[in-house]
């Protein structure tokens, strides 16, 4: 999606690691990690710091190299894509997709859940609706990943029994764990996580087609749904295959979960 002149998250992030105070590492997949101030546990106080020298370093060294594209978004956006995924922290949706910015529009929820229109929370429905309606994005992203909190209370609901608010939330991923326990293939905790990561996708794309201006843009047939799960630890991502009803590795394109378009019959003129 990024255009040329667009910068990459990924370099602002290694142009950070670069600086002096940090220790830097490279992970086998290349992209800079970095443990600041040594191996030892932060403190508060250290996460401050890193957060202003990061911000000191985007003023003074990146935003400079970066002023075209940062003017040209200064009036207004043209995102492609909405790009909705879980609120943890491992999860950087531009740097994973490797976009810039004005590319996603991001919207971040717990579990990646999507409640059905009418239900839930306003503000969900309300990003649905402006990315779909006003800025007309072409593509819809719903993206899960491992490890995920969400789906590990899903799973154990006594995890959440001093979080009324979660708990209530988490109602809009029952009926994927539900789907999971009734087929009974997924044995092991991990393999019940695994598998409730992937059909909770699955689940909230269906939510997502309840709210009218999505359902309004699938029948018109210029919006596209896709789901992805993102491996913390590998770095992979696979995509829902409507048509296959699984998850396959993204090679070379993204499998599309797409419903196949109902044929709405054309309105008879009345005379
Ligand atoms: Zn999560």
């Amino acid at each position: 999606m990024a255009e040329e002149g667009h910068f990459r998250v990924v370099e602002a992030l290694q142009a950070f690691y670069k600086s002096p105070q940090v220790n830097k590492i490279v992970s086998r997949t290349g992209v800079a990690a970095c443990v600041p101030y040594g191996r030892r546990k932060l403190t508060s106080e250290d996460h401050m710091k890193q957060l202003i020298e990061g911000i000191k370093k985007f003023r003074t060294d990146v935003f400079p190299a970066h002023s075209g594209l940062f003017n040209r978004l200064a009036s207004g956006q043209t995102p492609q894509a909405l790009f909705i995924t879980c609120a943890d922290s491992r999860i950087v949706p531009d740097l994973i997709t490797q976009t810039s910015p004005g590319d996603l529009f991001i919207c971040r929820t717990v579990g990646n859940l999507v409640p059905p229109y009418g239900q839930g929370d306003g503000g969900v429905a309300c990003a649905i609706e402006y990315a779909v309606t006003a800025l007309n994005v072409s593509n819809v992203i719903i993206c899960g990943h491992s490890d995920c909190g969400a789906m590990k209370a899903l799973l154990h609901p006594e995890a959440t029994e001093n979080l009324p608010q979660t708990r209530s939330w988490l109602r809009y991923g029952e009926a994927a764990r539900e789907v999971v326990r009734g087929t009974g293939l997924a044995t092991s905790d991990g393999e019940q996580l695994s598998a409730l990561v992937e059909e909770n996708v699955v689940t909230q794309l269906e939510h997502l087609k309840t709210h009218p201006a999505v359902a309004a843009r699938l029948a018109r047939r210029n919006l596209q749904l896709f789901g992805l799960v993102y491996s913390i630890h590998t770095g992979e991502i696979t995509s829902y295959d409507f048509s296959l009803q699984r998850f396959v590795p993204v090679d070379g394109k993204l499998a599309s979960a797409t419903p196949r378009p109902r044929i709405v019959p054309a309105r008879k003129e009345v005379a």
